[in-house]
């Protein structure tokens, strides 16, 4: 057996190495390094998976949630709806733009948004809410829609650990995470779902005029060259990644398909342990398991990795502490906003290796070692 990790990116390289490393020549021959036929039709290709008018790339994911928060004017002291069990990014750019991030707590089986605390939240000063797919699995998107309806406040989604996954309405329609917010992001770092060589993101709106918006803004606020309207920033997705990200978008769905996979596996070896709950299947969504995350009961869970370590097992805490104890918000005196749920998360979950080229033999090797060491 190969060493273990959370992500196996050289095996997956290696199912599709000619086809990678063709494109990655072509471009260097083509020396059309920024923008580019590939980026364009990356772009076309991106708006046609997800079922959105407009895919606009961009350099990461944490730049798409910067920019899609410019290009719904936000201001200063504008408050910005989020949860705090979430990837940083989420909220960092919601400060670095001068706005007020307004935690919300998660519900404890989905790790997702509560809808009731959301509204809850909304004060007249509530200018955004942006649901995050967490670990892969779809924000409970019908009940936040209607608030965002109701109130009139446009949904950003954050679905950088999603792409891929489905949500269905309760009339059976189902449709694209990342197709259902004002705008939605996503992230193309390696590990991610769709993952390309190196950073690389995107934004998704079905308006024509915000996308036109966006694009201004990723480029230095300008519409015309060297005549520019607005501060933007520069925000680019490289040609090379983007060539890469056009050979693996068509795989993606088997991609999701072999994490589903993974997570069956480990739900079948976990159901009986009562100390151990497998993640939520929310009725609602296609959980796509960007990670395979459990809630451990009556565990000391801070030795579970080391355990699971000195079995070279790699394994990851997603995330130590919830953003509204993190110091980079202290200015915003949140660390003791009143979030139960998000506060009891954060001392039980543990996630386990879970991507595209798990075997069988890997699979029976971790289940069969994390049980042992749960007892
Ligand atoms: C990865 C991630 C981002 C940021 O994406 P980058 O490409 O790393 O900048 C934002 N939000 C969530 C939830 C993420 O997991």
């Amino acid at each position: 057996m190969q060493k273990l990790q959370m992500v196996d990116l050289r095996r997956q390289y290696l199912k599709i190495k000619p086809q990678i490393d063709d494109a990655i020549q072509s471009v260097i021959d083509s020396t059309m390094f920024i923008g580019g036929s590939e980026v364009a039709k990356l772009s076309e290709e991106l708006a046609a998976y997800i079922g959105v008018k407009h895919a606009i790339p961009c350099a990461n994911g944490t730049d798409a949630l910067q920019i899609a928060l410019m290009a719904l004017g936000l201001k200063p002291g504008d408050e910005v709806i989020t949860p705090s069990f979430t990837y940083i990014a989420t909220v960092e750019v919601v400060a670095l733009l001068g706005l007020k991030p307004v935690f919300v707590d998660v519900t404890t089986d989905s790790f997702t948004m509560d809808p009731e605390c959301v509204r809850k939240a909304i004060t007249p000063n509530t200018k955004a809410i942006i649901p995050v797919h967490l670990y892969g699995q779809s924000a409970d998107m019908e009940a936040l829609l209607a608030i965002s309806e109701e109130y009139n406040i446009p949904l950003i989604e954050d679905n950088a650990q999603a792409i891929g996954g489905n949500y269905t309405f309760s009339d059976g329609k189902t449709v694209k995470t990342g197709s259902m917010g004002r705008i939605s992001c996503t992230s193309f770092f390696p590990s991610k779902n769709l993952g390309c060589y190196g950073d690389g993101g995107a934004l998704f709106t079905n308006d024509d005029a915000l996308a036109e918006q966006i694009k201004m803004i990723a480029n230095h606020g300008q519409k015309v060259r060297y005549y520019h309207e607005m501060v933007g920033c520069n925000s680019r997705l490289d040609a090379i990644q983007a060539a890469i990200l056009r050979i693996k978008l068509p795989l993606l769905d088997g991609y999701c398909d072999a994490r589903r996979m993974a997570a069956d596996y480990y739900d079948n070896a976990f159901k009986n342990n009562p100390k151990i709950t497998t993640p939520f299947r929310a009725p609602y969504a296609r959980h796509v398991f960007h990670q395979y995350t459990l809630k451990l009961t009556g565990v000391d869970r801070d030795e579970v990795p080391k355990q699971l370590a000195a079995r070279d097992i790699p394994s990851m805490i997603y995330y130590p502490v919830p953003c509204h104890k993190q110091n980079m918000l202290k200015a915003y005196g949140t660390a003791n906003d009143n979030l139960p749920v998000t506060d009891r998360l954060q001392d039980c979950v543990i996630s386990l290796p879970i991507h595209t080229e798990l075997t069988e033999e890997e699979l029976s090797y971790i289940t069969k070692n994390f049980l042992e060491i749960i007892g």
